[in-house]
């Protein structure tokens, strides 16, 4: 597919190394990237007063003479030319011009436009520093609205303003993707068209996310998502297993050991599971869920129901923390078979990693629970049957495809994710996917959530003291220490300090930082109630489970996004006792960094909050592509547009004669046809 969209970005004029560079480090490589990345506002210069109707603070074009200059040569005063036109006078004022210049762009007697925002003062008009000043036989047109892109540091905006200029008067013609029919019912132009007025405004609303043309760029972008995603489907459909045998008797087993009994809502998800693990066709499901909301004992019933001597499950999680606590579940659930668990950690030395590496090779283990370390290339299962995934949000969509394409087709998977999407959004990140969601939580979360400022910590500090004295245990969350020194928060080892010193408790902290076995000792002091604070960075954001602990403080909690904090928080109030959430926040907190806070105190619904999330931080954030560097839409806005997911997933599914082909260029402009390589090759 020869097409100058895709030639490298150093092929324009005015683009050498230096600028290609800045380009580069906004992931704009070629010509259809730089013309993907659209105006963010735009200037109308339209407004042509004569100098008896200038507006104050209004952007003016005006055709004027020169007729006198000012160079005072005093430091800090700036350079002035004197203009005028039939009607009045007006000062044109430079900071920081030299002479020179500014008496070729303004030659005495000679009409110029000039466009700038007005300003009075001392009672006299003027433009200071103008946007633009022309001779007026020049043929570039001012007087019009004009594109404005956000800032590329190192490239200036008037060579910013010329390079799109010139580019998006000459975009190559491409084939058409979409036909006639549907782009007349959307009332949409050709896509050269409408990327061309992007960059060339003709009205002030032409580059809003609601203009038909905008719309029809977000559309397509949406699109090629989503047409990747039915591809993986389609391709998952055509995959056939030997369904799995399900062993009843283990299940009755672990539900009667078990001191409570499985929610309505978790009894349903596991039945779809053990429908999916039971067919032909191959898993590949999402369950999601809110902190708290009972996902881990579902998934490790749904690995029991098919687990046997002769088969293997891989249990995935983010952190070793994480990886213990579900290996000592498991160990509990099944102490009465003879099902081997074992879990795979860095702890263990080069001679135990080997050994355990051969069990898996030749199956003579059958539960095996790690962190990301259990999908390297080197490690290699005899009958991988199923993977399961826990919070699976800190993975973005392409690790998802390497993984599902790790086992055999025999292999099923299933990811959890406590970060709750609201419904209309789960096609951009799990278009490809089932998805079943636990609604209800066993209980209901009673955690109270109270905002204080940080020079109150005295209060903070008497009210932990009587939790602990009734027998509650506290997590203490700051900011990340490892991260800090730009951000310049508190220092988690001064807290530490501050902590031993006023409350005569065992604390412990635990950070990133710490080996594993100095993290695992600390964990499992905190989960046997040896020490009574654990003080940590957010490292405990994921999963841990300790029933004991109701009392959560989070420090500078302003600088967390709401779903973090929703996480975090989630780690307490799980035994259906009272709980309490205290926000710190720094006495120079914003008041949009208030209103957050205040919506966490407001709010318990993880739903809730991740949708007020969205809408302060956008989307890459929430779902955690953020982490994994990658980002999946740069013009669509998945809250915003949320109508055009749905006519694209409908487009896709009613149309009989729906070709993947006939994408081919879409897919490209999108770079989605490097995801489709893979799929084609797993
Ligand atoms: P998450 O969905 O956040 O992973 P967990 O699976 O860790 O939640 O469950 C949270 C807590 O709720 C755990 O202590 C678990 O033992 C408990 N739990 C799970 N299901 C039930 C239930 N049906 N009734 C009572 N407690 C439950
Ligand atoms: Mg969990």
């Amino acid at each position: 597919m020869k097409n100058s969209i895709f030639e490298n970005i150093d092929k324009i004029k005015g683009i050498g190394p230096k600028i290609k560079k800045k380009f580069e480090e906004k992931n704009i490589f070629n010509k259809i990237d730089l013309l993907l990345n659209l105006p963010i506002g735009s200037i109308d210069r339209r407004f042509c007063p004569k100098l008896d109707q200038l507006e104050v603070g209004k952007i003016s074009t005006i055709f004027v003479k020169g007729i006198r200059y000012q160079f005072p040569r005093i430091r800090n005063l700036p350079n002035k030319v004197i203009c005028e036109d039939q009607f009045g006078k007006i000062d044109i004022v430079f900071f920081n011009s030299r002479e020179s210049y500014i008496k070729q762009i303004i030659p005495l007697n000679q009409e110029v436009v000039i466009s700038g925002k007005v300003n009075l003062y001392k009672n006299k008009y003027q433009i200071t520093n103008p946007d633009y000043v022309q001779l007026v036989e020049s043929n570039f047109d001012i007087k019009k609205i004009m594109a404005k892109y956000s800032n590329i540091t190192g490239v200036s905006e008037k060579t910013l303003q010329k390079i799109y200029i010139n580019e998006s008067s000459n975009i190559e013609k491409i084939d058409e993707w979409h036909d006639q029919r549907f782009l007349e019912k959307m009332s949409w132009l050709n896509w050269n068209e409408s990327l061309k007025r992007l960059h060339n405004p003709e009205n002030i609303n032409d580059i809003d996310k609601n203009s038909i043309y905008f719309e029809r760029l977000a559309f397509d972008e949406i699109y090629s998502n989503l047409i990747i995603f039915n591809e993986i489907k389609k391709r998952l459909k055509k995959i056939t297993k030997v369904p799995k045998k399900i062993n009843e008797e283990i299940v009755l087993k672990i539900l009667q050991s078990l001191n409570f009994t499985l929610t309505d809502d978790q009894k349903e998800v596991l039945a779809v599971i053990k429908k999916d693990l039971s067919s032909d066709k191959k898993m590949l499901r999402v369950l999601q869920g809110d902190v708290g909301s009972g996902k881990t004992i579902v998934s490790l019933i749904s690995a029991a129901m098919i687990i046997s001597n002769n088969n293997q499950v891989a249990l995935m999680v983010p952190t070793e923390i994480l990886a213990n606590q579900h290996y000592n579940l498991i160990k509990k659930i099944l102490h009465f078979s003879k099902i081997k668990v074992d879990l795979l950690t860095s702890k263990l030395t080069m001679k135990e990693q080997n050994s355990l590496k051969k069990k898996i090779e030749d199956g003579e283990t059958n539960f095996i629970i790690g962190t990301h370390s259990l999908f390297q290339d080197k490690i290699k299962f005899k009958q991988l049957d199923y993977i399961i995934i826990d919070e699976q949000h800190k993975f973005g969509v392409q690790q998802r495809i390497n993984l599902s394409t790790k086992g055999n087709d025999g292999t099923d998977v299933l990811l959890m994710s406590a970060t709750p999407i609201p419904r209309t959004l789960i096609l951009t990140k799990y278009g490809d996917m089932d998805i079943s969601t636990i609604k209800n939580k066993p209980f209901k979360n009673k955690t109270l959530t109270i905002l204080k400022p940080e020079n109150k910590l005295d209060e903070v500090i008497s009210f932990i003291k009587k939790k602990i004295e009734i027998g509650d245990q506290v997590y203490w969350v700051c900011p990340i220490i490892e991260e800090s020194e730009i951000l310049k928060v508190n220092s988690v080892t001064k807290r530490f300090d501050y902590l031993l010193k006023n409350l005569n408790v065992e604390i412990n902290f635990i950070h990133g930082q710490l080996s594993k076995e100095e993290k695992d000792k600390i964990m499992s002091n905190f989960i046997n109630n040896k020490t009574k604070i654990l003080l940590s960075t957010t490292i405990i954001e994921v999963g841990i489970d300790n029933p004991n602990a109701n009392t959560m403080v989070i420090e500078n909690s302003e600088r967390f996004g709401l779903s973090q904090l929703h996480q975090l928080r989630g780690r307490i109030g799980r035994s259906g006792k009272e709980a309490h959430c205290i926000l710190l926040y720094s006495n120079n907190i914003s008041e949009t960094g208030k209103k957050r806070i205040k919506i966490m105190k407001e709010s318990n619904d993880g739903f809730y909050i991740s949708e007020e999330d969205l809408k302060l931080r956008g989307f890459g954030d929430i779902i955690g592509t953020k982490q994994s560097g990658e980002k999946d839409f740069t013009i669509a806005d998945p809250l915003y547009h949320q109508h055009l997911f749905e006519i694209a997933q409908s487009e896709i599914e009613t149309n009989k004669q729906f070709n993947i082909s006939r994408y081919e260029l879409l897919l490209k402009i999108f770079k989605k046809d490097q995801i489709l390589n893979i799929i084609d090759t797993g």
